[in-house]
């Protein structure tokens, strides 16, 4: 049975990935809470996109800067000025659409009427606040809307103190906010998210190479997180869709349930950003080559992922319900090892006869590498089904045997395999299996 989105949202909730926020008052519409497994998987996605970047990188570096910034940088990204979207309201049925998303000659999607859209307006997407206790014009600061402008702005401090040599990265994972005139779609598209962003630095002339390389890692990146080649493809930017500032620009689309959507964007920016920043702070932004002593401002390509927007494709991807040879359906969350919420799940096959306190050995045992759930309750089949749904990839069961002998039973997910393990050699056998 192919992955709705309803199946998706009431996985969701059941199992503890995704609620609504503020749900007892009625809900907010378009925020959403990570709960004790989505707070997992999406750690684990976060970790697994920060290694890729920065250990297998060396030129690669991490930053964590501030969600509010000095209101000029948004002034030179271009921000306060373009960054909007074009808003229509139907004047019979009230209800609001980007303009760009919809056709304006054909009757209102919502309520059918024709010739019933008002003029587009521009909508600025930044959220707005202001620091400190008066509120005039002087002391406004907006929510970032991209992680990116905090790497540029500290291009120079990374540079001087950090012995990274063009090429480099900036690497950063963080919140973003955008007050986005339509959101549906479950955590697809939301007011407030987090993105993965990394910036690449590189000299003029040698764009075009850069862009193609982070373009073929991207794409190798999401195959290695198990991702179905299927659901994958590249779109890209047409001149109507080209950012002014953008040389060349790709987006990496995934079959999501309600069609192929954006996952990630890799695009060369040229010397836009840093020549701005240079020209609105009147700071220096070139890079000095010391061995062939030119200097420039140096190239940006950009590869920009939503770690929330993530979250839903490695849930999307990995849902499957399957028909098993004994007439019952189970349902089967297929993560990637490295991402699953629990990795190992710990279920003795009965309480009785010093079967659960082995158990709970072997837990504690285990508690230090991986993260594990224990369970001693209910029917075993019961329970393996109960991991399946939850994406576990391995189950221990500790059974009268292992008291003889020492021996578990190593159950895999996918497969439904089960061997026996000397419980010395389970962690490492384990370890053995997430990297394969
Ligand atoms: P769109 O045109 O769909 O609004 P965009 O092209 O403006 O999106 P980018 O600015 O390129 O998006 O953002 C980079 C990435 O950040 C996107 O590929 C997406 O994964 C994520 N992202 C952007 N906006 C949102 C949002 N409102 N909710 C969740 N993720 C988002």
């Amino acid at each position: 049975a192919e992955v709705t989105m309803d199946k998706l949202v009431s996985l969701c909730k059941r199992r503890g990935f995704v609620f609504q926020s503020s749900e007892i008052y009625g809900g907010l519409s378009s925020a959403w809470d990570y709960g004790p497994m989505g707070v997992e998987l999406k750690k684990n996605i976060q970790n697994f996109w920060w290694k890729e970047m920065t250990q297998l990188h060396e030129n690669i570096v991490g930053l964590d800067a501030a969600i509010m910034m000095h209101p000029r940088v948004w002034e030179a990204s271009g921000h306060v000025a373009n960054f909007s979207d074009p808003l229509v309201d139907c004047k019979e049925c009230k209800n609001r659409f980007r303009a760009d998303h919809i056709d304006l000659s054909a009757p209102c999607p919502v309520c059918g009427n024709s010739g019933t859209f008002t003029e587009p307006r521009q909508f600025n997407l930044m959220f707005q606040t202001h620091l400190g206790p008066v509120k005039d014009d002087k002391n406004i600061v907006y929510l970032r809307p991209e992680t990116a402008q905090g790497i540029f702005v500290n291009f120079r401090n990374v540079v001087q103190t950090s012995r990274v040599k063009i090429p480099f990265g900036i690497a950063q994972v963080g919140k973003a906010f955008r007050n986005e005139i339509v959101t549906k779609n479950f955590i697809f598209r939301t007011c407030e998210f987090e993105q993965m962003e990394m910036q690449y630095f590189v000299k003029p002339g040698s764009d075009d190479e850069w862009f193609n390389y982070w373009r073929e890692r991207r794409m190798g990146y999401y195959e290695k997180l198990g991702i179905r080649g299927d659901r994958l493809r590249w779109h890209q930017h047409g001149p109507d869709e080209l950012a002014h500032y953008a040389k060349d620009a790709y987006d990496i689309e995934y079959l999501f349930p309600m069609g192929w959507q954006e996952l990630e964007g890799v695009h060369n920016r040229t010397d836009f950003d840093l020549g701005r920043h240079q020209e609105f702070s009147g700071k220096d932004q070139t890079y000095l080559d010391e061995e062939t002593r030119e200097r420039y401002v140096p190239y940006v390509i950009e590869t920009s992922a939503g770690l929330t927007r993530s979250v839903l494709m490695v849930l999307s991807d990995a849902y499957e319900e399957e028909q098993l040879e004994d007439g019952d359906l189970r349902t089967v969350m297929r993560f990637h090892p490295a991402v699953a919420p629990i990795t190992v799940a710990i279920l003795p096959l009965v309480k009785k006869d010093g079967i659960a306190e082995l158990a709970r050995e072997i837990e504690a045992e285990l508690r230090e590498d991986f993260n594990v759930f224990y369970d001693q309750s209910g029917a075993i089949g019961r329970r393996y089904r109960r991991q399946d749904e939850g994406g576990t990839p391995y189950c221990v069961t500790v059974d009268y045997d292992s008291k003889e002998d020492g021996t578990v039973t190593l159950r895999f997910r996918d497969s439904m395999e089960q061997v026996r393990v000397h419980r010395s050699e389970l962690a490492a056998r384990i370890r053995k299996e997430i990297k394969e």
